[in-house]
């Protein structure tokens, strides 16, 4: 080798004869090799030069005055291994240089043939290279396949958990029994504030993994710390030999004390911010070379996956507990909130009124001042009652303007408490509201009911005081309790509930159609069907106004099994016509999923005619699959069987956790038309569609943005890769003959006409 030849080699003599050193100095400078030495003739004095001196080779005589060869090579065996014993004597005969050379010298060259001793000297020093080159390699390998087995169990770690503390401690824990480090600690970042805070930790040595965990712990503010650096620049930071290092004076003299040489700080990024770091320490120097380090940036990439999943799954389930306008909790947390405060009273008190008040003509305000003009208000009234009820968890935002809040009574009689509400109302209500530079006096009515007396637990506490409400509003009430009204409630709805049996009796009931577009290509992919009641005395009535009746009475079964059968026998009419064939989702009320016939009825109306791109889809809400809903869920699986597609309606009004609904046979999320509506400039509400659109991929779902009704919210949607649309920007729900004609033509530029087969097929494979 060129370059060994200009290294500067040690050589240590094991010689008694000076003159003998001097003869092999001569050939080795001859041959142009250059060199320090040292020569040494006691047992002693080996010891010693071979930890002094350090030698890259040993010469060695075979038999010495005060020591042997035999003896010197087994003490360089056990000092010093790796360095080459080359044996430099007088005769030594055959069989002796056999077994010299067997216990390990690598070989003799005769004192009277001093000629081959550059020759030997210099091949003994490139094997020793080669050798020492082979165990770096063999350990190298060792230590990438135990990195690769800790990236293996971290991906398997990044699909099991579901708790980030969890999560980076058992990464650390992994680290130190399968990667291999001697210390390992997780840092994230602190909401609201820059630092960061170990949370996760594990080594082999406790004392040592609790000094490097109050390092990390004290330097992440540090800008000018390893760790603060990391943090700052969302840069790795890598260190061979802390022995060696200097900029980093504190973390190396910690690291180098405890015989920590090799350290990673990898960043965990997501979106582009540094949201923890992990760092990880190993007792040899130089370990972590490029391969590795490739290795751990994947392991920090999945890691970060892992933080970004759980954190949307928590974000998504964070928002559907709250309004995302307000901040409020909506009814589902406020009825369990009322449900603990109401658990913990006694029979003699506290007392509560749970209150629901309602904006008066709030869709009078959206109409003259604009849509955004109501939002603002909306959260201007939440931000009163934040005032006047400080503990926010006695306050909620139903829907609309529709507020709600829980209050402690004491003994007040029920005049005391009209005339405290009365009060109540004036000092929030009182001064109009300033929004965008307007002044908007708003007016309320709130209905009220009092536990114990008007209901034994908080579900029907909050339903009474909704039904008082809906009293006042019939009545024309301001402040109403729950009691006096609930007669008058009852007799409206027994008539209505009549009226609404005559109805389905006389087939005044109607099924539109509202066109579900592609994003991408703008086509109609299907459509919901939708229940209207065509009144003789009211003209077109919306379900709003009485799909609650037909729930509460049970009506809805049959009512609901009957638009089945108008749906499939529409789809049949279209087909008959020649349209593209596309499917159509009917939405099941939870009373229907109930029913033990619903599955052999829908197969029923069904089966006869669909296929794989004709056929009838569901739409359920979230509630239905709650808890113990064993049963709903295996009939929603028997429907999923035969092709239809499940969907989950009011996507994000609810309560479920995404990652339940992944077990669940769900095939398409619908973005519930509020998130649709905050999506464009309220960065809350962007950043929740893409979340939920995210989501919804990552489990293979579709997703569909319902109340679709600006195009920058479907620009928004197709950036996101949301897959249709629905909305009054296409279409509002139509009437069959005319929907017949949607299909067939389209309608402006925002609709084509429906896809031709080939098309429709292409794309059901991916829907
Ligand atoms: P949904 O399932 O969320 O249906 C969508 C509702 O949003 C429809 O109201 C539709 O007309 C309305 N909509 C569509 N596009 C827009 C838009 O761009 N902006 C706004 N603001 N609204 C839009 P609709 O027809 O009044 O139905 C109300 C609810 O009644 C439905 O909500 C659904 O839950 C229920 N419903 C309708 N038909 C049936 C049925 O046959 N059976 C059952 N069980 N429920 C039904
Ligand atoms: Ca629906
Ligand atoms: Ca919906």
């Amino acid at each position: 080798m060129s370059d060994e030849s200009s290294q500067v080699i040690r050589i240590l003599f094991v010689e008694d004869n000076v003159v003998d050193v001097e003869l092999a100095l001569h050939q080795l400078k001859r041959a142009g090799i250059r060199y320090v030495w040292r020569r040494v003739e006691t047992e002693a004095g080996l010891i010693a030069g071979l930890h002094e001196f350090a030698p890259t080779i040993i010469l060695s005589d075979f038999s010495l005055p005060q020591f042997d060869g035999m003896s010197a090579l087994g003490i360089a065996q056990q000092h010093a291994p790796a360095v080459p014993f080359v044996f430099l004597s007088g005769t030594i005969g055959e069989e002796r240089a056999i077994l010299a050379l067997r216990s390990g010298a690598v070989d003799y060259v005769l004192k009277d043939n001093l000629g081959r001793l550059a020759t030997s000297v210099t091949r003994a020093l490139s094997d020793a290279a080669e050798d020492v080159e082979r165990v770096r390699q063999e350990a190298l390998i060792a230590r990438l396949n135990r990195v690769l087995h800790m990236l293996s169990g971290v991906n398997s770690l990044v699909l099991r958990i579901r708790d980030r503390k969890e999560l980076l401690r058992e990464t650390c824990r992994l680290a130190i029994s399968v990667g291999g480090y001697a210390a390992a600690i997780a840092s994230t970042k602190v909401p609201d504030i820059a630092a960061m805070q170990p949370v996760a930790w594990s080594g082999i040595d406790d004392e040592v993994t609790e000094k490097l965990r109050s390092y990390v712990a004290e330097s992440a503010g540090r800008e000018s710390s390893v760790v603060g650096k990391v943090i700052r620049t969302g840069k790795e930071f890598v260190c061979g030999n802390t022995a060696a290092q200097s900029a980093t004076v504190n973390f190396d003299a910690l690291m180098v004390h405890a015989g920590l040489r090799s350290v990673a700080v990898l960043p965990l990024v997501i979106d582009g911010a540094v949201i923890a770091v992990l760092v990880l320490c190993a007792r040899d120097s130089n370990i972590v070379g490029a391969e590795e380090m490739e290795m751990l940036r994947e392991v920090a990439g999945n890691l970060s996956f892992g933080l970004q999943y759980i954190q949307r799954d928590t974000t998504a389930r964070f928002l559907s507990h709250f309004d995302s306008q307000t901040g409020l909790a909506k009814r589902p947390l406020f009825c369990e909130r009322v449900q603990r405060l109401v658990a913990s009273a006694t029979s003699r008190g506290p007392r509560y009124a749970a209150v629901v008040m309602d904006i008066e003509r709030l869709s009078v305000i959206n109409d003259s001042f604009g849509r955004r003009t109501g939002d603002l208000l909306l959260r201007h009234v939440a931000d009163r009652l934040k005032y006047y009820y400080p503990k926010t968890d006695q306050i909620a935002h139903f829907t609309g303007g529709t507020f709600a809040l829980i209050s402690p009574q004491g003994d007040r009689t029920e005049e005391e408490i009209q005339a405290a509400g009365y009060r109540q109302a004036e000092a929030i209500f009182g001064e109009p509201f300033q929004v965008e530079g307007r002044s908007i006096p708003v007016a309320v009515r709130t209905g009220f009911a009092l536990f114990p007396e008007d209901a034994p637990d908080a579900t029907v506490l909050v339903q009474n005081a909704e039904a008082a409400l809906h009293g006042a509003r019939a009545t024309g009430g301001k402040h109403v309790r729950y009691s006096s009204t609930a007669r008058l409630e009852g007799v409206g709805q027994l008539a209505l509930e009549h009226r609404l049996r005559l109805a389905f009796e006389r087939q005044e009931f109607e099924l539109f159609y509202q066109p579900k577009v592609s994003v991408i290509t703008r086509r109609i992919q299907g459509a919901e069907a939708l229940i209207r009641w065509r009144s003789p005395q009211d003209g077109l009535v919306l379900p709003g106004d009485f799909l609650p009746i037909l729930e509460s009475s049970g009506l809805i079964v049959q009512v609901g099994d009957w638009v089945i059968r108008q749906a499939a026998q529409d789809c049949q009419r279209w087909l008959r016509d020649g349209l593209p064939p596309i499917r159509v989702a009917v939405n099941i009320a939870p009373a229907q999923l109930g029913h033990p016939d619903f599955v052999r009825d829908f197969l029923r109306a069904v089966e006869p005619w669909s296929t794989k791109t004709s056929g009838l889809d569901v739409e359920i809400t979230e509630g239905v699959l709650q808890e113990d809903s064993l049963t709903e869920v295996n009939r929603l699986k028997l429907l999923r069987d035969t092709g239809a597609k499940i969907a989950i309606d009011d996507f994000g009004t609810g309560y479920s956790s995404l990652r339940r609904l992944a077990a669940l046979p769900i095939d398409t999320l619908k973005i519930d038309r509020h998130f649709v509506a905050a999506c464009v400039g309220n960065p809350a509400g962007a950043s929740l569609v893409k979340t939920i659109i995210a989501l919804a991929r990552t489990f293979d779902m579709a997703t569909v943005a319902e109340g679709v009704e600006k195009q920058e919210q479907l620009d928004f949607l197709w950036h996101m890769g949301c897959d249709q649309s629905q909305g009054f920007l296409h279409s509002p729900a139509v009437t069959a003959a005319e929907f017949g004609l949607l299909l067939r033509h389209g309608k402006g530029r925002l609709i084509q006409p429906a896809e031709s087969e080939e098309l429709s097929e292409s794309n059901a494979s991916g829907f």
